[in-house]
């Protein structure tokens, strides 16, 4: 097969190696405030998704499409998708796609995945770094109706198949799927190759293609927040209590036997 066409949903996230408490829910809003000086990165997943695509391109040959969705997209983030050897960046980037939840994103996604038109593969990480909803890359294979591969550790091009391992709990599965077919991808095809300064250049020149809603024929209202078929009710941080008591004891044994009554008390003894 003379090589194939693959687009890779990369999601940028709040930098997911941030101690968690810098992070503050907003019971206001119900939303999750990110200090500023939180960095953005592409989500480790799909960073794993795109050495996939990489791979294959390194073997079969054959183009890459990077495509993201997002508002405020920070592009020296982003465009490493170039630097690392994805021929072209797509960014849906507007503020109407602010606030979505998994089908708003799935169907944004599958309707500018539609406008690019040609591809073999669909490549998505198995969760995003930020809420883990898993749910995204199967969204967008059932708008697109085309098979789903979950997990997967290794994909090749066999015979003008994919031919995929996936993990499952006691080792792997090897199955095969005609194109188009998309596929979520895990930590164990490995990390995202180091980008080249020659290719950390070439990025630098290349500009990413924007799209807003009407870009793909979608109405503000069916993005994003507005697009939400999900209510969020609530948004928290559980709160953790511990209290600690000493227990006094004029010797270490009386100190003992108070434990003992105070355990007895509690009903743990
Ligand atoms: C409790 C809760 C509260 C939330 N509150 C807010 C909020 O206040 N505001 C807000 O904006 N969001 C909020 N979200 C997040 C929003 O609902 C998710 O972004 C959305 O549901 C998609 O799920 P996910 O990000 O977990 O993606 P997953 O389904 O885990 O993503 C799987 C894969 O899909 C692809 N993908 C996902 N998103 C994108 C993207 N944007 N661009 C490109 N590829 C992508 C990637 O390949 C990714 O690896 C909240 C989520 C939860 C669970």
């Amino acid at each position: 097969m003379p090589g194939v066409n693959m687009i890779v949903c990369c999601k940028q996230v709040p930098d997911p190696e941030a101690p968690p408490s810098v992070f503050k829910v907003d019971p206001a809003s119900n939303r999750m405030t990110v200090p500023p000086d939180i960095k953005p990165v592409i989500g480790q997943y799909e960073e794993f998704a795109l050495e996939a695509a990489l791979k294959i391109k390194d073997k079969t040959g054959g183009k890459i499409v990077t495509l993201s969705l997002g508002n405020n997209l920070v592009r020296d983030v982003i465009k490493k998708t170039l630097a690392v050897g994805s021929d072209e960046l797509v960014l849906l980037e507007d503020e109407a796609f602010e606030g979505g939840d998994s089908w708003s994103t799935a169907y944004a996604l599958a309707t500018a995945i539609k406008k690019i038109g040609e591809y073999d593969f669909i490549f998505c990480g198995r969760q995003s770094s930020d809420w883990d909803a898993g749910q995204v890359g199967l969204g967008i294979a059932e708008i697109l109706e085309v098979p789903a591969v979950t997990l997967a550790r290794k994909v090749e091009v066999s015979d003008g198949k994919a031919k995929i391992e996936r993990v499952v709990p006691d080792g792997y599965e090897v199955v095969e799927v005609a194109f188009p077919v998309l596929i979520t991808v895990t930590s164990e095809v490995g990390a995202l190759r180091y980008a080249a300064l020659k290719g950390i250049m070439a990025a630098a020149k290349k500009q990413p293609t924007i799209w807003k809603p009407g870009d793909i024929g979608l109405e503000p209202a069916q993005v994003g927040a507005a697009g939400r078929r999900t209510k969020l009710n609530k948004l928290f941080q559980p709160v953790k209590e511990a209290r600690c008591e000493m227990i006094e004891g004029e010797t270490p044994a009386e100190a003992g036997a108070n434990l003992a009554v105070k355990l007895r008390q509690a009903k743990i003894l």
